[in-house]
């Protein structure tokens, strides 16, 4: 499982940023597939992406001339919540690879959580409604309308985007000025973070985590619990990146499907199945 997940996770990146001629130009592509969305965060201004970011699409629409509902990106999000829910997040994401990597580095004690997750798991909804809604509709008392997620925090956007697309085009380069620093920041501290803690913007911040998180009791990838041949030695709470007991895997909003309690369980009792059994 953890190799196969591997390599769908850089299949996907590669298949999904393939542009090639774009990363040699700094040129993005701008194409017929970019009035589609990929499942997970990718950047539109990467130079290779093919495909649109469903947050950024969400954000766009809801940016336009006079209210509009953005039926298309809400469309796209339903389709993927549906079918994988927060599994985007888990085998598809492209920055959830890239925090996958950083945390494998052997430099300092791993942890699974920042303290207060408690409270802190709730950042990603804060920043769904206060930056990519809130702030796309109106921003602090309907002056302006920003895509404000892209603009003042999306790492993925800084890493996969922004730098790619400045280091091959030097018009825009010299345009780069206090913004990019500070986007440059919030791209340091989550990639120092996540070396020590795992995946923090998944955890914490990541707006399209907080939407799948809504679908995953509902959505058609499950993990099932067998509860019958269960015998409590918790390998798999061990085993779970996010902390996860067998009790709250196919309910709760935190699980990723990365299916490492899967491969942890002696007693085969935790299963991918298409929907919940019984
Ligand atoms: S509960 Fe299982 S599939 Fe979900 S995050 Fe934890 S280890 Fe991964
Ligand atoms: S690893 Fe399997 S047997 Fe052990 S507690 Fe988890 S589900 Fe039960």
């Amino acid at each position: 499982m953890k190799k196969l997940r591997l390599t769908v996770q850089l299949l996907f990146t590669i298949v999904t940023n393939g542009y090639l001629y774009g990363f040699l130009n700094g040129k993005i592509y701008r194409g017929g597939l970019k009035y589609l969305c990929v499942p997970g965060l990718n950047c539109y201004s990467c130079p290779g992406a093919i495909a649109a970011c469903p947050i950024g699409a969400l954000q766009a629409l809801l940016n336009q001339q006079g209210f509009q509902i953005p039926f298309a990106a809400l469309g796209f999000l339903f389709l993927f919540g549906s079918v994988l829910g927060r599994f985007v997040c888990g085998w598809l994401c492209p920055f959830g690879l890239v925090q996958d990597l950083l945390h494998k580095l052997p430099i300092c004690k791993k942890k699974k959580r920042l303290p207060c997750h408690h409270i802190l798991k709730y950042g990603k909804y804060a920043v769904l409604i206060l930056l990519v809604v809130a702030g796309s509709i109106f921003l602090w008392g309907g002056f302006a309308k920003v895509p404000a997620f892209c603009k003042y925090l999306c790492p993925s956007g800084t890493l996969l985007g922004a730098i790619p697309l400045l280091s091959a085009n030097e018009a825009l380069r010299s345009q780069a000025g206090g913004l990019f620093l500070w986007k440059l920041g919030v791209l340091l501290a989550i990639v120092l973070l996540s070396i020590r803690v795992y995946r923090p913007f998944c955890q914490y911040l990541c707006p399209l985590g907080a939407i799948y998180g809504l679908f995953n009791r509902f959505s058609l990838v499950q993990i099932h619990w067998e509860k019958e041949l269960c015998i409590s030695c918790m390998a798999c709470e061990s085993a779970c990146p996010v902390a996860l007991s067998p009790q709250e895997i196919s309910r709760s909003p935190e699980c990723i499907r990365c299916g490492k309690c899967v491969d942890a369980c002696p007693r085969n009792c935790l299963l991918f199945s298409p929907k919940h059994r019984g």
